[in-house]
């Protein structure tokens, strides 16, 4: 008989922790909370409309890199359909200028000088190291349990050039680079690239991925790409338990030593395995799944102290008509701010034209959906709880201002608007359970850098964490590498070599 591992959480780090589990003769099941899989990774119909919860770029999307063998084992990527964006994103102020921000770096560095020659030498810190970065060929990430001396000989071949580059940008933020800019137009357009608290040098690497066609949005949208795992997963042999939230992780003490044997669900039955990998959320696996009973030092720091990606609202509306635009990204400004939460305010709007998607919106019409950032996710989640109806009035007056304060850019919403739909903090924690509503995990500050998180906690045995809770960064390639890790480090405590299947 195989040995069996449960794993809780059918997001793409569950999905693919079962996908290697059984390549390698294990037996396994997911259990997951809610009815569908992909956790995060998701989309959701409205209307005529697939709205798309997730995937801006895929990174590993084309061959040539260990990201895109490794996707290749998940699902057969020749058979998937790649968008590049030439344009990340076109900032523009209400005078009349514009920034492109050209996912080509040879582009981006001639915009970038024309628009702000006085902050010549910060541009070229920028472009330099995004083009030295794009000749890197980065190793698939393990963990550092599995590290031999011939990954780390390996790493040092392949990353020793750049590690004085990745080191002095990790300790340096988007914003306090940003700040360098004597331009405040090219300065505002730098703080809105991804996280103002995030390590510049992420932005640079994801420039020089974007410069080298490897982060394309796949056609169809995060639900499909989700549904292609779950697939593939079924076709080995997994089994998937959906709307199963899981309360307890049970465990038994033996021999001066405790180890996981199963899961206990909300409904009250038990399932018993060898070894449990929790795929969900950090959090509520340690602090109530586990009470809070095995912790490492390193990991009750992250938690106390560490700064998480924020949650955010996701404003999507469909308009029946086409709108064309240079960029299917736009920044610019409303013509009044508009309040959206206690403490976020926005007065610049940050849209996505999802034109090059013909799947998602029917013909002749255009899905449009915007990610608004915020902290508040327990102001959103208590009002939602207790007054539904001021919940829904709210949700009703941020869709009507937005919409009225876009209206001077994107001409004649209001009169084609045909779908409106806002999700927020509350619907990314009722239906993923992520932390403060986070939509990845921990935020790469100069602070915590490159450091990882250990997948195995002190203290209890046959058990193991994945995903973007214990890769800080997070994303899809974070869920498959560490989906692999733990793969790996259970083909080695059950003494079996570590194997692969790809397209
Ligand atoms: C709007 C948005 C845009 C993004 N854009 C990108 C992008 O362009 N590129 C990129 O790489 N990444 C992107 N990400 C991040 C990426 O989606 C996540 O980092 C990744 O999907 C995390 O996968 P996961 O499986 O680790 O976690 P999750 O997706 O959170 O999956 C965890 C699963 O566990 C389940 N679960 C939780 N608790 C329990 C329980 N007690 N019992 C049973 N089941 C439970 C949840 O329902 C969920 O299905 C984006 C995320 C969002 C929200």
């Amino acid at each position: 008989m195989p040995e069996k591992v449960i794993i809780i959480g059918a997001g793409i780090t569950g999905l693919s922790t079962g996908c290697y589990l059984q390549m390698n003769g294990f037996e396994t099941e997911i259990h997951e909370m809610h009815s569908l899989p992909g956790g995060l990774c998701t989309s959701w119909k409205r209307e005529g409309y697939t709205i798309d919860g997730c995937i801006h770029w895929l990174v590993g999307s084309r061959p040539g890199n260990s990201l895109y063998d490794a996707w290749n084992e998940l699902v057969n990527m020749k058979e998937i359909n790649f968008y590049n964006h030439e344009i990340y994103y076109l900032a523009e102020d209400d005078k009349g200028n514009c920034i492109r921000f050209y996912n080509n770096i040879d582009k981006l560095e001639k915009e970038l000088l024309s628009k702000a020659p006085e902050d010549k030498a910060v541009i070229m810190d920028y472009i330099t190291s995004a083009r030295k970065f794009s000749r890197m060929k980065m190793p698939l990430g393990k963990p550092m349990e599995l590290f031999t001396i011939a990954d780390a000989f390996e790493a040092l071949v392949k990353m020793g050039p750049y590690f004085g580059r990745l080191r002095k940008w990790s300790k340096v933020s988007i914003v306090d680079f940003a700040a360098r800019f004597k331009n405040p137009f090219l300065r505002k357009t730098m703080e809105n690239l991804f996280v103002p608290e995030m390590g510049v040098v992420f932005a640079m690497i994801t420039t020089a991925w974007m410069n080298n066609n490897m982060a394309g949005y796949p056609i169809g949208g995060s639900l499909e790409f989700s549904r292609l795992i779950e697939q593939r997963y079924l076709e080995l042999g997994g089994k998937i338990h959906y709307n199963s939230r899981i309360k307890e992780i049970a465990t038994t003490e033996s021999g001066g030593k405790t180890s996981a044997i199963g899961i206990v669900t909300a409904s009250g039955e038990t399932f018993n395995a060898a070894c449990v990998v929790s795929a969900a959320d950090g959090h509520s696996t340690l602090f109530e799944l586990l009470g809070g009973r095995y912790i490492d030092p390193k990991t009750a720091d992250f938690y106390n102290t560490q700064l998480t990606f924020p949650s955010f609202l996701l404003l999507s509306l469909g308009v029946d008509r086409i709108i064309e635009s240079e960029s299917s990204s736009l920044i610019f400004p409303l013509t009044k701010p508009v309040y959206i939460d206690p403490s976020t305010t926005i007065t610049d709007f940050n849209i996505r034209i999802h034109s090059y998607d013909p799947t998602l919106a029917p013909e002749g019409k255009t899905l449009l959906e915007a990610m608004i950032p915020t902290r508040e996710t327990d102001y959103w989640c208590n009002l939602r709880n207790n007054d539904l109806k001021e919940y829904k009035a709210e949700k009703e007056r941020i869709i009507r201002e937005v919409t009225a304060g876009m209206e001077w850019r994107l001409g004649n919403i209001d009169a084609h608007l045909e779908m409106k739909d806002l999700s927020t903090p509350a619907s990314v924690v009722r239906y993923t359970n992520n932390w403060k509503g986070s939509f990845e995990g921990w935020i790469m500050t100069p602070k915590i850098g490159f450091s990882q998180l250990p997948m195995k906690f002190p203290g209890l045995n046959n058990f193991y964490m994945a995903g973007h809770w214990v890769n800080p960064g997070g994303g899809l390639p974070v869920a498959l590498m560490t989906g692999r890790g733990v793969a790996g480090l259970i083909c080695r405590q059950s003494g079996k070599k570590f194997r692969t299947v790809h397209f």
